[in-house]
C-alpha cells in the first residue's frame, strides 16, 4: 500500500495527547510511520497520497472500555434478549461492531459475551471477515448463582469458577470477568453475591496465565473484597465512598465509569424496580459517589456498557462528573489502551502504533461535543466508509 499523508488543523498526538497545529503524519503498511510538526515543510519528493483533513482534528480512534457486543442497550427488552439463540446473538454482535466502528471506536474491550461470540469475532475482525473495533475479550462472565449478571453465566464455589476461568484462558481470552454486585441498588445495602474465596480463584488462574482481572463492582463490602482480591479493574463503580476512593488510589487499580446507565434518564428508569422520584434520588447519590472517584484522581476509563454509538455521550457525562476534557480523552484513547494492555499496538497517535485514527469536526479538547461529530475513521491505516 502507497504510503499516505494526513493533514489537519489539530493533530491530538503522543501519549500526553499533545494539540499540534497544522502538524501532518504519514502512515506506511497500517502503522504511524512520522509526525511532523510543520506540514507545511514537508519533504517535496515523499511518494504519498496526501489527505488534507482542512479544519478537522485528528485523534486516535477511541477505545470503548466496557462493551457487550451482543448486548445493544438501544433495544427495546434489551436484556430479555440475552437469552435470545447463538445465532441470533451473533447477528447483533455484527451489526453492534458495524455501528461502533463508524462512531469512532477502533478497539473495544468485551466485559463478556455469551457462546463466545466476542472470542469468534475477535478473530473475524482480524481476518477482514467482519467491520469492527478490534476487541479485547473476556469470553463467558462469570457470575453466583442468582447474582447479578445478565450477560454472564452461572457458578458456585470457588472450583466450579477456576475451571470456568481455565475454559476461557483456553479459549484465548485476553482478561477475565466476573460479577460481584448488582447495577443500581433499590436498597440500603449493596448485595454482592460471589465469595472471597470465588473471587480468589479466579485472579489466582488470570495471575497464573498473565493476564488481568475485571470486575463488575458497584460499591459495599463487594467492592472492598475485590481490591482485596487483587482485581485489577472494578466497572462501574456508582456507589463508591469516599474511604474506598482512598483504597482503589492506594492500591492502584483502574476504574471503568459507565455512566449512562445512572446518569441518562431513560435507561436508569428502566433499571430501577422503585418509582421515578426513587429512580432520581437513586441518580443524586450516584452522581454523588461518582464525583468523588473523579475528585479523588483514580485511573479511568470510559465505557457504554452496551449502549452503541454512546461513547461520545458517556464522556460528555464524565466531564459533568468534573474530570477535564484531556482527562475524558485520555479514558477513551491512551488510558483505554492501558487497561486493555495494548498500548504497545494502538490508542495514541505515536510513531510505530497502528494507524487507528478518527478525524472530528471540532476539538475534543475545548468541546468534548466534537466527539460526537466523527467526520473519518482509520484502522491500521484503512479509511473506513462511513455511510
Ligand atoms: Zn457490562
Amino acid at each position: 500500500m502507497k504510503a499516505q499523508i494526513i493533514k489537519a488543523k489539530n493533530i491530538i498526538a503522543g501519549r500526553e495527547l499533545e494539540c499540534m497545529e497544522n502538524a501532518a503524519v504519514k502512515i506506511e503498511n497500517g502503522k504511524i510511520a512520522e509526525i511532523y510538526e510543520n506540514a507545511s515543510l514537508l519533504p517535496k519528493d515523499m511518494e504519498a497520497e496526501v489527505v488534507d483533513l482542512g479544519d478537522r482534528t485528528l485523534i486516535p480512534g477511541m477505545i470503548d472500555c466496557h462493551n457487550h457486543l451482543a448486548l445493544d442497550a438501544r433495544l427495546e427488552n434489551h436484556l430479555v434478549k440475552m437469552n435470545d439463540c447463538e445465532c441470533e446473538q451473533t447477528i447483533r454482535a455484527i451489526k453492534t461492531m458495524k455501528d461502533d466502528l463508524v462512531s469512532g471506536v477502533t478497539t473495544a474491550r468485551c466485559l463478556g459475551d455469551r457462546f463466545y461470540i466476542d472470542v469468534t469475532c475477535r478473530q473475524a475482525q482480524r481476518e477482514g471477515r467482519i467491520a469492527g473495533p478490534k476487541l479485547v475479550v473476556s469470553g463467558i462472565g462469570m457470575r453466583a448463582s442468582h447474582g447479578h449478571g445478565y450477560v454472564g453465566m452461572p457458578f458456585d464455589g470457588p472450583e466450579q469458577f477456576r475451571r470456568q476461568a481455565r475454559e476461557n484462558i483456553a479459549h484465548g481470552v485476553d482478561f477475565l470477568k466476573v460479577f460481584m454486585t448488582k447495577v443500581i441498588n433499590a436498597t440500603p445495602f449493596i448485595y454482592h453475591f460471589m465469595s472471597p474465596e470465588e473471587l480468589r480463584a479466579v485472579v489466582q488462574e488470570a495471575r497464573s496465565v498473565g493476564i488481568p482481572t475485571a470486575c463488575h463492582c458497584s460499591g459495599g463490602q463487594g467492592l472492598d473484597d475485590c481490591v482485596e482480591a487483587g482485581i485489577d479493574c472494578l466497572e462501574h463503580v456508582y456507589y463508591i465512598t469516599e474511604k474506598q476512593v482512598e483504597t482503589v488510589e492506594r492500591a492502584d487499580r483502574w476504574v471503568v465509569y459507565t455512566p449512562s446507565y445512572a446518569l441518562n434518564d431513560t435507561l436508569l428508569f428502566k433499571f430501577s424496580p422503585k418509582d421515578r422520584e426513587g429512580s432520581l434520588a437513586e441518580k443524586e447519590i450516584i452522581c454523588n459517589c461518582l464525583r468523588g472517584a473523579v475528585k479523588g484522581g483514580l485511573k479511568f476509563g470510559i465505557g457504554t456498557d452496551g449502549l452503541h454509538q454512546g461513547l461520545a455521550q458517556e464522556c460528555r457525562y464524565v466531564s459533568e462528573l468534573g474530570a477535564s476534557n484531556k482527562a475524558v480523552l485520555a479514558g477513551v484513547t491512551v488510558n483505554a489502551a492501558e487497561i486493555c494492555g495494548v498500548s504497545g499496538k494502538t490508542g495514541s497517535i505515536t510513531k510505530g502504533l497502528a494507524a487507528d485514527l478518527a478525524a472530528l469536526d471540532g476539538n475534543p479538547l475545548e468541546d468534548l461535543e466534537a466527539l460526537k461529530h466523527v467526520a473519518a475513521v482509520y484502522q491500521d491505516g484503512k479509511s473506513i466508509e462511513l455511510g
